[in-house]
């Protein structure tokens, strides 16, 4: 006769279809996943400890957990990282992985160093399907959306090749709008900001969205990651143009969605991201125009030059016209930075990853002060 156990354990088991991928899970999913093997829920705790905080992915070496227990993750559960494609390191010490999903399909994962911080930029989908003006990752067109583990797994991948510690920050900035892939976004943001999983404090996570309402709305129930909105132009008429997604949900929606995600969180701020493109968004008007659509909004404006790719519409804007637009902000009390390019020649910034890896661009631009 079978045990009482193994009977729990089957059924449970049986409700599972197939082993079960634990790297993407936030701790509730982890513990619902324990509790549905008949476990204990704490072992959530544990789990995520070995896998990431010690990079341990073989249950067989989890020796804090009865060997029984280990059994039985073996038989119903899995982890599985995602291979790097190939990897490039700039002068400037910024790196690149192309990282290969299980499917063939591959997304870019950027690591920025900086003197006080270490910025992971990942993905969230394959492509895009947004098709924002000005956007390399958009003209490619769009091909799934990223599980949670594959989007942990980056982080896995780019932790394994840098120092203990490098990476202190982690932005959603790399390919894809990340609440069009709401749960597995969060879950893995979760993984980040957890005491068992990288403890990066919730102002070291940041969420880039293009402006998709209804999920912003979604967020502020779940999550308190920082939020950085991609702003782009300061009325509906010229973001229609950039940011087709403006026709849909425009700033008299997209502004009060926003101000309403901090609104009891003190001491919280929106980082507006701002493409400067020549001729199109950067005059003095477009900046005074902008202090005023976001007076009132605790903000900060992250000024992003563009980033030419082959095929782009736009010019990046001189290094003159960038600090004129960034200063007319600053008078008019709006915190602004610029963006610094990083890792030019191997197309590491942010928001221009194409799955390319050769046409090194030889352009450099000076690096204004943060
Ligand atoms: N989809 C999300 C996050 C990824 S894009 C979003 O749009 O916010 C990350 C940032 O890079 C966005 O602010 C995006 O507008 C910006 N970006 C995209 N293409 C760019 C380019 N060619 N030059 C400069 N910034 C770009
Ligand atoms: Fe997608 Fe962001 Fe690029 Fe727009 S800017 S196409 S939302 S990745």
């Amino acid at each position: 006769m079978r045990s009482a156990h193994a009977e729990h354990e089957s059924q449970h088991a049986a409700r599972m279809s197939g082993p079960v991928e634990l790297l993407g899970l936030d701790r509730p999913r982890l513990a619902a996943f324990f509790d549905a093997l008949g476990e204990r829920r704490f072992r959530a705790r544990q789990l995520m400890q070995w896998l990431h905080q010690r990079q341990v992915y073989d249950f067989a070496a989890m020796t804090d957990l009865s060997k029984g227990l280990r059994e039985r993750l073996t038989r119903h559960a899995t982890v599985t990282l995602p291979s790097v494609a190939s990897a490039l390191t700039a002068a400037d010490g910024t790196r690149k992985w192309l990282v290969r999903l299980s499917d063939g399909h591959c997304v870019e994962t950027v690591y920025i160093p900086e003197p006080k911080r270490g910025t992971l930029c990942i993905s969230a989908q394959a492509g895009c399907p947004m098709g924002c003006a000005f956007c390399a990752t958009g003209d490619g067109g769009f091909g799934r959306n990223l599980s949670a583990a594959e989007i942990v797994g980056q982080l896995h991948v780019a932790s394994a090749q840098l120092p203990p510690g490098a990476v202190t920050n982690v932005v959603f900035m790399g390919m894809g709008e990340p609440l069009l892939n709401f749960d597995p976004v969060i879950s893995a943001a979760r993984v980040f900001m957890d005491d068992f999983g990288f403890v990066l404090s919730k102002r070291r996570v940041t969420i880039s969205t293009c402006g998709v309402v209804r999920a912003i709305e979604r967020m502020r129930n779940v999550t308190d990651v920082s939020l950085a909105v991609s702003l782009h132009a300061p009325n509906n008429a010229l973001r229609d143009q950039l940011v087709p997604l403006n026709r849909k949900h425009p700033l008299e929606r997209l502004l009060p969605a926003c101000h309403a995600y901090i609104q009891d969180k003190p001491h919280r701020r929106i980082t507006w991201e701002y493409v400067l493109l020549s001729g199109v968004n950067d005059a003095d008007h477009h900046a005074r125009e902008l202090a005023r659509l976001l007076q009132g909004i605790p903000s900060k404006v992250n000024l992003i030059p563009f980033n030419p790719y082959p095929g782009a519409r736009f010019e990046r804007p001189s290094v003159g016209r960038v600090r004129g637009f960034a200063d007319a902000l600053l008078e008019r009390g709006v915190t602004a930075t610029v963006r610094e390019t990083r890792g030019e020649e191997i197309q590491g910034a942010c928001g221009q990853l194409v799955g390319e890896l050769q046409g090194a661009r030889t352009s450099k631009m000076t690096a204004l002060p943060m």
